[in-house]
């Protein structure tokens, strides 16, 4: 039996969405695969509450996407300002440095993120034409106050990205009402999707910047050679990874079916689930409360418990989780929560936590946890 994937992405595939993945391949050009790609594009605007963004689906990874989202709008003598709570804010500066573009970095301390009033205070004191923004760093599970920077963002001429990896379809992100230029995805966190698609939505403000620019060093991630597909996904210019998409669409199905409300109702249920379980149990939560994300938990270990150990044991058990990344390594393991994640499934992880703490040879009530993980969904 293959273990629960509880990693912060990919996040597990239900078998609605791997039946699709499994259908036969079919013409990447076929009024077939047109229609499925129409409507996960339609979702994908749905999904970030967006009437006039122009939705970009293609093979890839969410570093891609990001990629896409920089070199389409970042001209070659723009200023980035990137705020970073952690180890994905890091790459998307990588990205920038790796393109020869002017960067600067506001870091936050792991497991909180960037404040507003610094956001301002910068903007002020220097010319922006692009700020990046992580919207949930997925290795401190620190949310960005992305309402906040929307106000300090309001009315100034810069282009806005939000790295939505490990947030959108998860976490409200609002396009045209916060006024968000570019948000970047990708199919394995929140969607539920497998992996191996990049998302990019471009605001008609990102798409009027992109058009300004007279070159991208870029060529399949020149977007403008992607909007006539976009379009009409019948037309050519590069081969579509076919039953990725037909997967793509089936989970859009299944969020469309749902509503965006319900979705990310749900996810903060699981979310207070989880943690009510393992709070229980005496672990703890790295991530500052104030920021704590819904899409993942950074959990630090009860007194006394090894790393890789509990790591071990846990997926003997039947749950795979991730380790700590940079600084939190040996003290922490990252829980992703997304996607299609029933209460089921949440309430047996908590279980399995509590009997792996046990086999480690620490007394811990499980019961109680699982109770206290139940009670969130009882209401
Ligand atoms: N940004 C964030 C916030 C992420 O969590 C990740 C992946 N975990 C990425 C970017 C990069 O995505 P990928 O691994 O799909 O290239």
């Amino acid at each position: 039996m293959d273990p629960l994937l509880l990693i912060p992405g990919p996040s597990p595939v239900v078998p609605r969405i791997l039946q699709a993945l499994g259908r036969p391949t079919i013409s990447h050009t076929s009024a077939g695969l047109a229609a499925d790609f129409r409507e996960a594009l339609d979702f994908l605007k749905t999904c970030v509450f967006t009437t006039a963004g122009e939705p970009f689906l293609f093979a890839g990874s969410g570093t891609l996407a990001m990629e896409v989202a920089l070199l389409n709008v970042a001209g070659k003598n723009d200023r980035i300002l990137v705020l970073s709570q952690g180890y994905f804010g890091d790459r998307m500066a990588a990205i920038a440095e790796a393109f020869g573009l002017a960067c600067d970095v506001i870091r936050s301390p792991w497991g909180r993120a960037v404040g507003a009033a610094e956001l301002r205070t910068a903007l002020d004191s220097r010319r922006y034409e692009v700020v990046s923004v992580t919207h949930v760093d997925t290795g401190t599970g620190a949310a960005a106050p992305i309402r906040a920077y929307a106000d300090a963002l309001a009315g100034r001429d810069l282009i806005w990205i939000v790295d939505g990896v490990c947030a959108t379809g998860g976490l409200e992100e609002r396009m045209d009402d916060w006024g968000i230029d570019v948000i970047l995805t990708a199919a394995q966190k929140c969607f539920g999707a497998p992996p191996g698609l990049a998302v990019d939505i471009f605001s008609p403000r990102a798409m009027t910047k992109r058009r300004s620019l007279a070159s991208v060093p870029a060529y399949y991630s020149d977007i403008l050679r992607w909007l006539p597909i976009m379009h009409d996904p019948r037309k050519y210019f590069s081969t579509h990874a076919v039953n990725e998409i037909r997967a793509f669409a089936e989970a859009a199905r299944i969020m469309a079916a749902d509503g965006m409300p319900e979705r990310l109702h749900r996810q903060e249920l699981l979310a207070r689930a989880v943690r009510a379980g393992f709070l229980s149990l005496g672990f703890g939560l790295f991530t500052e409360e104030e920021f704590l994300a819904p899409t993942l938990s950074v959990v630090r270990y009860p007194e006394g418990i090894d790393d890789a150990a509990f790591r071990a044991k846990y997926l003997e058990a039947g749950y795979a989780v991730a380790g700590g990344l940079g600084e939190t390594a040996g003290r922490v393991f990252r829980m992703g929560h997304m996607g299609n994640l029933t209460p089921e499934e949440v309430l047996g992880a908590v279980r399995g936590l509590g009997e792996t703490l046990n086999a480690l040879g620490l007394k811990s009530d499980t019961e109680a946890a699982v109770s206290a993980a139940n009670a969130v969904f009882k209401g």
